[in-house]
This record gives structure tokens, C-alpha cells and sequence, in this order.
């Protein structure tokens, strides 16, 4: 169980804060990246809402969640709180039947699997007036406990992709394999790269692929060699509040 939000886990969080910026810093350095691009995404499904609004307040300023309730009820809470908004991603799965709730609220969808969600989300993007930044999630191991695309499944409706009114493709997310070695993360995210690469050649000027979703806590030093645009931190931000 975390512990709740009080004057002390506001510390603790900031100093978390702190301390992940300067790693991630010191691990763009280590490769010669400019830190400015790598985004960092607060993962928050382990804590409540108050504590959540407690690492904003620390100045992470984009939080991811997998789960489309919980975020819905986050962004209920910094509604009422009358809190600053932090950016909100959707990090995991997107049922269809929770579009309609989940769009007017986020600002990047990154997990889109399917043609089939891509198409709702865009049809209710219309209705909405809003374009929404979207990422595949793309599976290339034969790692079965993962979600995400085939490379097959993808290439299969390639032009699809780029042609939904208000969506617009911006990269892919992917994760490393469970249990995988440092030197296989590396692997893994250099073919999530060279995947991307190739797509960019095959669609030219119709889309514009600049976004990498990959690391974690656990990997994000291999992601961001592997040319990572977005981390996405969640235990490590919360160590000290998970006891
Ligand atoms: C939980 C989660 C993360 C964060 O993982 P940590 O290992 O806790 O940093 C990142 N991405 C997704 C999709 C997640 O579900």
C-alpha cells in the first residue's frame, strides 16, 4: 500500500524527481543526446490521485496511466482540486466503448493496437474538433505476455495509418521483453528503431515518425542509447511511497 499524501511524501517525490532527471540527463550525456529530447512521462497507476498531483507539483509535467477509468478519475480530482493539469497520456489499452470518455481529456493516445480502435478514435476526434497525437504499439518479439502489433499486422494496412481524419501518427511504443538482459533490451529497442526507420522510408512525407516510446524504471538507459524519445518512469519515481 503507498503511503498517503502529506508534507513528507512531497519530499520524498521530489527528490525522486530530481534524482530520475539527473540520471536520465546523465544517461543521454553518456551517448552524446540532448536531454530536451527525451520526454519524460510519470507513470501514476501505482498511486492515488493526491499523490499523483504531488509529483506534478514536483515539475514532472506529463503523466502517463494504463488504465482509462482511473485516468478519467485523476483528472476528475486535479478538476476539483482546481490543480495545475499536467499533460495526460494513455499508456495501456484503450477499450473502444471508452473513447468517447478518454479523448477529450488526453493529450497523446500511446497504445493504439488495432485499425479497428484507431478508426473510433478518430471518428469521435472528428466529432471532438481535436487532432490527437497517437503511437502503434508494436510487438516485435515473439514475447507473447506483451501487447502491441505484429509487424505483419501493421505493414498489412500500411496506408490506413495515415490517412484517419484528426489522428495523427506520431512514432510507435514498445517495450522490452520480461526478464530480458540489458544487452537484450538494447537489442529489442534497436529493432524497434530500425523498424521505425524503415517505415519512414516506406511512407515519406505522409507521416512524420519522430517518437520512440521505450524505457522504463528497469531499461531506460538501453532505451535511450537506442535513440528512446519518451521514457516512461513509474516505480522509480515512487520509491519511499510504495512500502
Ligand atoms: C507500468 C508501466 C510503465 C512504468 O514501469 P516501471 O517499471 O514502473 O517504471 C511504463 N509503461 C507502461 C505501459 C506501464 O504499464
Amino acid at each position: 500500500m503507498p503511503r498517503s499524501a502529506d508534507v513528507q511524501t512531497q519530499r520524498i517525490i521530489q527528490d525522486n524527481w530530481r534524482r530520475v532527471t539527473d540520471q536520465i540527463a546523465a544517461a543521454c550525456a553518456s551517448v552524446q543526446r540532448d536531454p530536451g529530447q527525451v520526454q519524460i512521462v510519470g507513470v501514476s497507476k501505482y498511486v492515488d490521485a493526491a499523490l499523483t498531483a504531488q509529483l506534478v507539483q514536483a515539475g514532472c509535467t506529463n503523466i502517463g496511466e494504463n488504465r482509462p477509468q482511473v485516468l478519467w478519475e485523476k483528472f476528475a480530482y486535479f478538476q476539483q482540486q482546481n490543480l495545475a493539469m499536467p499533460r495526460w497520456h494513455l499508456i495501456g489499452h484503450l477499450q473502444r466503448n471508452k473513447v468517447r470518455r478518454t479523448l477529450p481529456i488526453v493529450d497523446a493516445i500511446q497504445a493504439v493496437d488495432s485499425l479497428r480502435l484507431a478508426d473510433e478514435l478518430s471518428s469521435e476526434a472528428v466529432k471532438l474538433g481535436k487532432t490527437i497525437p497517437f503511437l502503434i504499439d508494436i510487438n516485435l518479439t515473439q514475447d507473447d505476455s506483451k501487447t502491441g502489433m505484429r509487424r505483419e499486422e501493421l505493414l498489412e494496412h500500411l496506408d490506413r495509418w495515415t490517412n484517419l481524419p484528426n489522428l495523427q501518427w506520431t512514432g510507435l511504443m514498445a517495450m522490452s521483453s520480461l526478464n530480458a538482459s540489458p544487452e537484450s533490451a538494447l537489442e529489442e529497442f534497436h529493432q524497434v528503431r530500425e523498424f521505425r526507420d524503415s517505415l519512414q522510408q516506406m511512407l515519406g512525407d505522409r507521416a512524420e515518425l519522430k517518437e520512440l516510446s521505450m524505457g522504463m524504471s528497469g531499461d531506460y538507459v538501453q532505451a535511450i542509447q537506442a535513440g528512446s524519445t519518451c521514457v516512461r518512469i513509474g516505480s522509480s519515481l515512487w520509491e519511499g511511497i510504495l512500502t
